[in-house]
């Protein structure tokens, strides 16, 4: 699947085209929203693990590169050995100098959207490398040549049929959309991957810089055994994906979940402290941590946008954006989607490629209230549109109405005329009805306007409030 966000536009328009695709996307968001809202309802120190969360990463990111000297140093006395890649092209080849050099011929992959970030797969396949993804949803975005279209549910956009098809013309197996039915061909199928693979690649939630530990975590198991069972486990941690202790690691713990599918807890956190064949007779004989930045390092130094770099991609903002809702994650025409994915996707990719990223977004504010890291992505997305626009990447719609405003905040009386004309104009549309606006209506109403006028109103306000 080649996607670019340069194409938005058409990525959109073919998604608002696919009623199927809405329903899938709405059913999944709308279940991960209230399960969620349901728990943080019952936490009364949501607030607070919010602050220390965001206070935990500030610390992180305020000294990044003093924080990875010391999770360096504690990774080496846990025998991790830590592969540094300036970028995507440097991780690749490290990753494919290492499969060679070991012999690999198999890798079973658990989810890791720093890898597709890096697409790490694709280079993996080329060079000869049989390479299977071992989630559940990974695992069917990989049958249909797809990217995760959700940041931790990545076939969300499809159904138990659509499934159900995928694996009938696929893997060759009867058709059923029951869900344990597809489950189990699946699980039988990857058993024998994990049994035969060679090298087991994960991506990382955290890495621990005071005791040299990577945290992975997850509901299936999937990557405890892509950790466990191939003799050498590869984590690629983007960065910033540093905290400082495992008490502030227990804070993140209780929110990940719950803020990703309104859950108490994961269902399993791997804690990986090192190769542990050699002495506990099983687990991986060789650990490899490979640490990218492809930008992270600049990103960091952003007076403003480092706070982007401290997402733990749970997915929530993506849940609660109306945008998302309607269109899905691939019509982002990136790895990231969502409203963090249109703060990332210009930074990433630079502010030509990602213009048209930050303007995916209402401004409705839902996802700064449901990120569990408090990152206030509403300040960010005006921030890039600010930068964008700079550019001069504007179009000429918006140019003409900027200028037309800018020339009736300027002159009063016309500014009186402007905004009292729409409203007398709005009487002669039959009751209920607003008025017609290409593009916009097509989807929903136009508020109805003002009859009074706005100074008329803010006269009448202040003598309601004898100010
Ligand atoms: S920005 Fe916040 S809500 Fe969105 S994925 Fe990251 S941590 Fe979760």
């Amino acid at each position: 699947m080649d996607l670019t966000p340069k194409n938005v536009k058409q990525y959109i328009k073919d998604a608002l085209a696919n009623p199927g695709l809405k329903k899938a996307v709405d059913n999944a968001t709308t279940t991960a929203v209230n399960k969620r809202r349901m728990l943080v309802e019952k936490t009364a120190y949501w607030e607070e693990l919010r602050r220390r969360n965001h206070a935990a990463k500030r610390e992180i990111l305020a000294d990044l590169a003093g924080n990875l000297e010391r999770f360096e140093k504690h990774c080496h006395e846990n025998h991790i050995q830590l592969l540094w890649a300036s970028d995507s092209e440097e991780a690749k080849r490290l990753i494919l100098d290492l499969a060679r050099e070991k012999g690999v011929k198999k890798i079973v992959k658990s989810k890791s959207l720093t890898t597709e970030e890096i697409h790490l797969n694709p280079a993996l396949i080329a060079a000869g490398i049989e390479t299977i993804e071992t989630d559940l949803g990974e695992y069917i975005v990989q049958l249909m040549d797809q990217i995760p279209s959700h940041l931790t549910m990545p076939a969300l956009h499809l159904s138990r049929r659509d499934i159900g098809k995928l694996f009938h013309e696929k893997l060759g197996t009867p058709y059923t959309h029951e869900p344990v039915e597809l489950l189990t061909i699946a699980r039988r199928l990857l058993r024998e991957h994990f049994l035969t693979a060679d090298m087991g690649i994960t991506g990382a939630n955290f890495g621990v810089v005071d005791s040299g530990v990577v945290t992975i975590i997850e509901n299936e198991a999937n990557a405890h055994l892509t950790i466990s069972l191939p003799r050498i486990h590869v984590a690629v941690m983007g960065i910033e994906k540093l905290v400082p202790d495992m008490k502030s690691l227990a804070y993140f713990l209780r929110v990940l979940a719950a803020s990703a599918t309104g859950q108490k807890s994961s269902c399993y956190v791997n804690f990986v402290g090192g190769p542990s064949r050699q002495k506990y007779g099983e687990g991986p004989e060789e650990v490899y941590v490979v640490l990218v930045d492809n930008g992270r390092t600049r990103m960091a130094k952003d007076p403003q946008l480092w706070e982007t770099l401290a997402c733990i991609r749970c997915g929530s903002c993506l849940n609660h954006c109306p945008v998302y809702q309607q269109v899905g994650g691939h019509a982002y025409g990136w790895v990231y989607m969502g409203p963090i994915g249109i703060c990332l996707i210009p930074q990433f990719l630079g502010e030509d490629e990602g213009r048209l990223a930050p303007t995916m977004c209402s401004l409705c504010g839902e996802c700064f209230v449901a990120c569990p890291v408090r990152i206030d992505l509403p300040r960010h997305i005006l921030e890039l549109r600010r930068r964008v626009a700079e550019k001069g990447y504007t179009q000429g719609p918006e140019r003409f109405g900027m200028a037309a405003w800018s020339q009736l905040v300027r002159h009063p009386v016309l500014y009186k005329l402007a905004t009292w004309f729409p409203g007398k104009l709005q009487l002669l549309m039959p009751r209920g009805k607003s008025f017609p606006a290409p593009g916009y209506t097509k989807e929903r109403s136009l508020p109805e306007f003002d009859t009074k006028g706005f100074r008329k109103r803010f006269n009448e306000m202040k003598e309601k409030s004898g100010k």
